[in-house]
């Protein structure tokens, strides 16, 4: 046996022993757990704690720094036995898929022992501070102020958009430290406390009622000048390689990690996932005398959008292998990024089509939950295009650092 069948078959054990029910994803026909129970709330915690120790919420960060210190081919192992069984990951957020590989990438030794065993560990929520209200899509533009003053910086300024800074710990944040520079060239990246004095955060109240984007107020905060990552002015290097894992990131979560199938309810034949969306669509539709969708013209736009998912995911498989070889995601990303928001939006808007107005519904017995959600779904995807940088900009980049075509 191979050390890396060995390392599957201990992991596979390891965690048939260990992953509570209520952190596996449900299948077909289960009823999720009554949340907020004490036993439960235990239960999860325990899970995490035996998970993080291992290092396995980062497995492929290297153990002095908390990680699994697990090579890539081992690390690939652990995600493909924690998706077989289902297992939610444990530690999530913009610390574990944003600042922890930019800071693995850019930070030195000091910053990464101080910042990121606590990410490994879940202990401390972090938020992006990059968009401000004159600086979005020209990110470059950015006005918040960082003026250094013994061995601290003074900020001052506002973002927007922050999403989850009522909830978070700290922040990683751009600002401007040289005003004479070129404007990409006077750029710094900085973390800091969201309870340091001087910061205020101001929950943005959406049409839903949520409020999970916030503008953040910086008045003559202090930060560590220790807490500078990379070199002073050099913070555009960063927030690029960043927006990279972001896009990347977005684009798994928004089909890219399909496999173009699934396991059929009650046995090992494994179907198509466009079944899905025909099975989705047939309370609505109905079939023909071949069994088939009614619509035809429906059904065609069901099988168009499926197959690009497949395509889609395989692609997405595939420079996901290139990336734990060790080449970190590019430019290209910004293809990915632009195909899943948009065929995202397109595979929501195809539900509205097939559901009409029991796509329509906010609240109320009416509707079922699974209309309700699709709601949700449909008006949530509406944002996959301006996330992480607009499809517009996505186009940007794909024609001048992919295309290589003149500015
Ligand atoms: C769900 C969600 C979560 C977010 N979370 C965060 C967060 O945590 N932290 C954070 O800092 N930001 C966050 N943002 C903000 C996001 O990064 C910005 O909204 C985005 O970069 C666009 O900037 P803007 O809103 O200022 O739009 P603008 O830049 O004003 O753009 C307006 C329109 O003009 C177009 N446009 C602008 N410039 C060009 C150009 N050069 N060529 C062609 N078209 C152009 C855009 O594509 C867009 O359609 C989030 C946004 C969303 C939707």
């Amino acid at each position: 046996m191979s050390d890396l069948e060995g390392f599957r078959r201990e992991t596979r054990a390891w965690l048939e022993a260990n992953c509570p029910p209520s952190r596996r994803r449900l299948r077909d026909g289960e009823v999720a757990p009554a949340w907020g129970t004490k036993e439960l709330d235990e239960e999860v915690e325990r899970w995490k704690k035996l998970i993080c120790d291992k290092g396995w919420s980062a497995p492929s960060w290297p153990r002095e720094y908390a990680g699994g210190g697990l090579s890539n081919e081992e690390s690939r192992v652990l995600a493909q036995e924690m998706a077989r069984l289902g297992c939610v990951p444990p530690v999530g957020g913009f610390g574990m898929y944003l600042l922890g590989p930019v800071l693995l990438e850019f930070g030195n030794d000091d910053q990464k022992r101080r910042f990121l065993p606590d990410i490994v560990h879940g202990r401390v929520n972090w938020c992006q501070g990059y968009s401000e209200p004159g600086a979005g899509s020209d990110l470059a533009g950015l006005q918040v102020r960082a003026e250094l003053d013994g061995d601290e910086y003074v900020i001052n300024g506002q973002k927007i958009w922050t999403t989850s800074a009522h909830l978070a710990d700290w922040i990683f944040c751009l600002v401007r430290t040289d005003f004479d520079a070129a404007k990409h060239d006077g750029i710094s990246f900085i973390l800091f406390d969201m309870k340091s004095p001087g910061v205020s955060v101001s929950p943005i109240q959406l049409i839903s009622g949520a409020s999970d984007f916030c503008q953040v107020f910086f008045d003559d905060v202090r930060a560590k000048a220790e807490n500078l990552v990379g070199d002073k002015n050099g913070g555009w290097t960063i927030a690029k390689r960043l927006l990279q894992h972001e896009r990347s990131g977005l684009s798994g979560m928004m089909g890219g990690g399909a496999s173009g199938s699934k396991r059929a309810k009650g046995g090992k034949r494994r179907v198509p996932a466009f079944r899905g969306m025909a099975d989705a669509a047939e309370p609505y539709l109905g079939r023909d005398e071949h069994g088939r969708l009614a619509d035809s013209h429906l059904r065609d736009e069901i099988v168009q959008l499926e197959m690009d998912g497949i395509c889609f995911g395989l692609t997405m498989k595939r420079s996901g292998e290139a990336a734990k070889a060790g080449q970190g995601p590019g430019h290209s990303v910004s293809m990915a990024k632009y195909f899943a928001s948009e065929s995202n939006k397109r595979r929501q808007e195809l539900m509205v089509s097939i559901m009409g107005n029991r796509s329509l519904g906010w609240e109320g017995e009416g509707f079922s939950r699974a209309e309700l959600d699709q709601t949700r779904a449909w008006l949530r995807s509406k944002g996959n295009s301006i996330e992480g940088g607009t499809s517009e900009i996505q186009l940007n980049v794909i024609a001048k650092r992919v295309l290589g075509l003149p500015d």
